[in-house]
């Protein structure tokens, strides 16, 4: 697939929609790379092998989607070496470690989240606690520190020395008007580089054979965010979203442009019109591209989106699919066969 170029770019972008970009100009999309149906499936992000194992193995004893892919989650979030997901993750600027989370239940179309929430290492439990055993759906703060520690969550912290040792050295070379000295500020600028330019978070998505569909995703956010930041992940419509009839859909990546168009509920709402997993990622992203469109900073030279996204999908027949802003990205799933990486679909190629 070629690059688009800006004056394609332009032209794809203004005054049409993005179900008339997918038809007219096909071509600008990379691969096909969704599948035919599968009676069991669980798809995750590409952090997420050992979550989609994990999950299968579940659904096929027969456990609950939801549990499912909760359990497979819980490995990124409970591992340090993981920098982007629960214990280890990267802080906020004022060194502590805030996570979000949020799960979603097809049959009964319920939802649960977390947002801010420190000291708990696995927020994608609290937030399905936050949908069986309370009458919200989101609860941020202190208020969900409150209603963890309620439900007998042992507090730890969550600030690994690695972490800590990463956002030391950022603060120490962010600025030359402050007391914070940094020892050499290129060279750690430059080791820095992959954890301020580098998006973590963990989506997982589960099918079973009965056709009950269930999603959960979680994330430390932004490393070095403003301290009660709060991304897509735990916003319902945004960071997941499952709809028992058609599908379901995740996100991972610059929340603030997901934020601001919804995409899982896009998502899900194209594969209702018919289109595949692997297409409706695509269209959902083509919003996401058009509308950062509007606002400057939030493009490369070329006019295109300076930022990564992906979204992940599996609908009703068990196809799936995944797709990135940018070409080089890749996926985890496990078809009920094989639990293997694949290449996710994309918008536009990398140089
Ligand atoms: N989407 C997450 C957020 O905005 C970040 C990520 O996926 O890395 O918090």
């Amino acid at each position: 697939m070629t690059r688009v170029s800006r004056r394609n770019f332009l032209k794809t972008g203004m005054g049409l929609t993005a179900a008339s970009v997918l038809s007219k100009e096909k071509n600008l999309f990379g691969g096909v790379q969704g599948s035919t149906g599968n009676d069991m499936c669980v798809i995750a992000s590409g952090n997420g092998i050992r979550a989609t194992e994990k999950a299968m193995e579940i659904i096929r004893q027969g456990g609950d989607p939801l549990d499912a892919v909760i359990a497979g989650v819980n490995i990124v979030e409970e591992d340090p070496n993981d920098t982007s997901v629960g214990y280890g993750g990267i802080p906020n600027e004022e060194g502590v470690v805030e996570l979000d989370a949020s799960v979603m239940y097809g049959p009964t179309h319920q939802a649960g989240a977390v947002a801010s929430l420190r000291n708990i290492k696995t927020p994608s439990k609290v937030a399905k606690l936050v949908m069986e055993r309370s009458g919200h759906v989101l609860l941020v703060g202190e208020g969900a520190l409150k209603f963890a520690r309620a439900h007998g969550f042992k507090e730890e912290d969550l600030l690994t020395e690695k972490a800590r040792e990463i956002w030391l050295k950022w603060k120490e070379a962010m600025s030359d008007k402050d007391y914070w000295l940094s020892p050499d500020e290129k060279k750690i600028m430059a080791e820095l580089r992959p954890y301020i330019e580098h998006y973590g978070t963990i989506n997982c998505l589960a099918k079973n054979g009965a056709g009950v569909l269930a999603g959960v995703t979680t994330t430390s956010g932004y490393a070095f965010k403003i301290p009660g930041r709060v991304g897509d992940s735990p916003i319902i419509g945004a960071g997941l979203y499952v709809d028992n009839a058609i599908g379901a859909a995740g996100s991972t990546g610059f929340g603030e442009a997901n934020l601001r168009t919804c995409g899982t509920f896009q998502v899900v709402q194209f594969m209702g019109q018919g289109f595949s997993p692997e297409e409706s990622c695509l269209k959902a992203m083509q919003v996401v591209a058009d509308k950062a469109r509007l606002q400057p900073r939030l493009l490369n030279e070329d006019g295109l989106p300076n930022f990564g996204h992906s979204f992940y999908a599996v609908n009703k027949k068990g196809e799936y699919g995944a797709a990135g802003m940018w070409s080089g990205h890749r996926y985890a799933v496990h078809d009920g066969k094989e639990n293997k990486h694949k290449e996710e679909a994309y918008l536009y190629k990398r140089k």
